[in-house]
């Protein structure tokens, strides 16, 4: 008897799962990068017990028509690239095709869809039948809800690194916030056992922004910040960086938005350290929600699985560009307006 056997499908996905799909805060970026993808203009997002017991993501996006419901939850089945040349310029968070996936292979999801155009929605479950979904009708507005139930209820290893319900809470609520900054035009609620923890109404104005920024970063930070709209050599800057005197003992107000995208990224978080070198105490760190607008094509996301980090084809422009920029935004706050000592 052959010795090498080729994996279910649901074992292959629960260990594609172990790369993106860490605890509940992951699930929610899958879910929320997906309704954003499919043009949502609002998204509500209910969670109870830290989102352990549940998840749900209801946006009134295209939704998903009755034939693809089957494949939204088949692995390496994507509607956002067809080619190389298209992953060469993604311009959608998600493209891997995985996600709902490994999302559902190690959970109890359904999915319910009610697709632009259609008169009629569909619902698709995966639990217990080995990734073979089947298909039924629905009520659901124009638009997709996700629930994810029970998450790791079939893998117990992965169920043991879950924190507390508070902690896995924070953590999500912080993927919240991360996507709310992204996209100021998209109206976010999120609630928590049933208690109304964001409402974020879409933000058109300069001024409804700098609001949805003091909603989610505090009204100190906008207070004791500097506005930045910089362009050079195709590059755009522009967003806010708080002052010397507004910096944290830890790095946990850095939002750092590529093409719509947030990342963290070793080279921006070294040109902006660079930049307030010599006005920070050692142990500081910096606040800022900054976006980066650039050709996409210069731009790699296809770096890792989850999609942190980019690479940029002119890393060393785009550091300069960064560095020069807030260098001299902190400098004209100074009263001598000399900037910090020259390096
Ligand atoms: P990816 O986002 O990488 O394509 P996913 O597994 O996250 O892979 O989703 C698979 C497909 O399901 C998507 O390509 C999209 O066509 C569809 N889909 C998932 N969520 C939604 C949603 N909220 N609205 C519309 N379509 C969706
Ligand atoms: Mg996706």
């Amino acid at each position: 008897m052959s010795r090498i056997q080729l994996l279910s499908p649901r074992l292959a996905n629960q260990i594609a799962a172990g790369e993106v799909v860490e605890r509940p805060a992951s699930v929610i970026k899958e879910l929320l990068e997906n309704s954003l993808d499919a043009g949502a203009t609002r998204i509500d997002i209910d969670v109870e017990e830290g989102g352990v017991k549940l998840l749900r993501v209801r946006d009134n996006g295209r939704g998903i028509i009755e034939s693809d419901l089957p494949l939204a939850l088949s692995r390496h089945a994507t509607s956002k690239i067809i080619d190389l040349d298209d992953l060469e310029r993604v311009a959608t968070l998600g493209f891997r095709g995985e996600a709902l996936a490994s999302v559902s292979s190690v959970s109890r999801l359904v999915l319910t869809s009610c697709a632009e155009g259609a008169d009629q929605a569909w619902q698709v479950e995966t639990e217990g039948r080995d990734m073979n979904p089947r298909v039924q009708p629905a009520a659901h507005p124009q638009g997709t809800t996700v629930e994810v139930r029970d998450l790791f209820f079939n893998t117990p290893a992965r169920r043991k690194f879950l924190r507390t319900e508070r902690t896995e809470f924070s953590h999500l609520e912080e993927v919240v916030k991360r996507l709310a900054l992204s996209r100021f035009d998209v109206a976010f609620h999120l609630r928590h056992n049933g208690r109304s923890v964001l409402s974020l109404r879409p933000a058109h104005t300069e001024q409804e922004a700098q609001r949805r920024v003091a909603s989610i970063c505090g009204p100190a930070f906008i207070e004791q910040s500097v506005t930045i709209d910089q362009e050079r050599g195709g590059l755009r800057l522009w967003g806010w960086v708080g002052l010397p005197t507004f910096s944290r003992s830890q790095a946990d107000l850095q939002y750092f938005c590529v093409n719509g995208r947030m990342i963290r990224d070793k080279l921006v978080a070294h040109a902006v350290r660079q930049a307030y070198r010599d006005v920070l105490f050692n142990g500081r760190h910096p606040t800022f929600v900054l976006f980066l607008e650039l050709d996409p094509a210069v731009v790699d996301v296809n770096v890792h699985p989850t999609k942190h980090e980019v690479r940029f084809r002119d890393g060393r422009m785009v550091h300069d560009f960064l560095f020069s920029t807030l260098y001299r935004a902190l400098a004209e706050q100074r009263p001598d307006g000399q900037g910090p000592a020259a390096a």
